[in-house]
């Protein structure tokens, strides 16, 4: 599915943030995640071919946006009504957002916004990694003019309560842990946990992936990256054949990222 970056760079602001992975990579290229900066890519959703016809064509219809910064951070407001006008244009496109600043959402939007409704090719995620984050972020997600909305858990830092927040218009939960060298424990307990708050709501829930670090029934998982999906939709039939259960998580040789 294609992706599009208008913008690079984004702030750290919660406790999901610790582990970035667009800091992550930016670290191998000794480049400031913390600058904001318009793209190359910036209008990649109306670029054409030389045919006339758009790079991005229907048949790529999901469009992964902002996967390198958040849509409503600060630093690109005088650059993102340009990108609403370019959805607008391409309606046939449907463009998929995830955000941490849920809070900023109704200073953001242009002013041929659907206010009732929203824009029917916009899905917004907003992100809740803890107990403390879905209290402060789902109420204000619940009642923002979004035609569909996601919850995405993930990464899972803890067990959360969002069944008061699981109400007709979310459209599906997301949850997953945490990947990289310094991921931070996920519980199959916290999955589980979620999607029992789900099936009771009525909600679709998709376990995505583990994390690097998971613990079930007990054991301790060390789970390469390129595992870390298959072994999430394994995870209920109990087939963990890939995964290398360790015994010590300490790893005191691992310092721990602030942000
Ligand atoms: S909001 Fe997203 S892109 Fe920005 S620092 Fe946090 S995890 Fe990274």
């Amino acid at each position: 599915m294609p992706e599009w970056n208008p913008w690079h760079g984004c702030k750290k602001i919660s406790s999901g943030c610790q582990n970035c992975y667009m800091y992550r990579t930016d670290a191998k290229y000794g480049r400031d995640s913390r600058t904001v900066a318009r793209t190359a890519g910036f209008h990649l959703p109306v670029q054409k071919k030389r045919d006339g016809s758009y790079k991005l064509n229907p048949s790529d219809r999901l469009v992964w946006t902002c996967f390198t910064s958040d849509f409503f951070i600060s630093e690109a407001d005088e650059w993102r009504y340009e990108c609403f006008e370019m959805m607008r244009i391409r309606s046939d496109l449907h463009f998929f957002l995830i955000t941490k600043r849920i809070d900023r959402f109704l200073v953001c939007l242009p002013d041929d916004w659907d206010m009732q409704n929203g824009w029917e090719n916009v899905t917004v995620g907003c992100t809740c990694e803890t107990q403390e984050r879905a209290d402060y972020r789902l109420p204000v997600f619940l009642k923002m003019p979004i035609r569909h909305k996601v919850i995405i858990c993930e990464p899972l830092l803890e067990k959360i309560d969002i069944s008061p927040y699981l109400g007709s218009n979310i459209e599906q939960v997301v949850a997953g842990g945490e990947s990289g060298y310094y991921a931070r424990l996920c519980r199959y307990e916290w999955i589980t946990s979620l999607r029992r708050q789900c099936v009771e709501a009525g909600v679709s829930f998709r376990f995505k992936q583990t994390g690097a670090l998971f613990e079930k029934n007990n054991k301790l998982y060390h789970i390469e990256r390129k595992y870390q999906h298959s072994q999430a939709a394994a995870a209920d039939l109990n087939t963990w054949g890939d995964a290398k259960q360790i015994s010590d998580i300490s790893r005191p040789d691992k310092k721990i990222n602030t942000y």
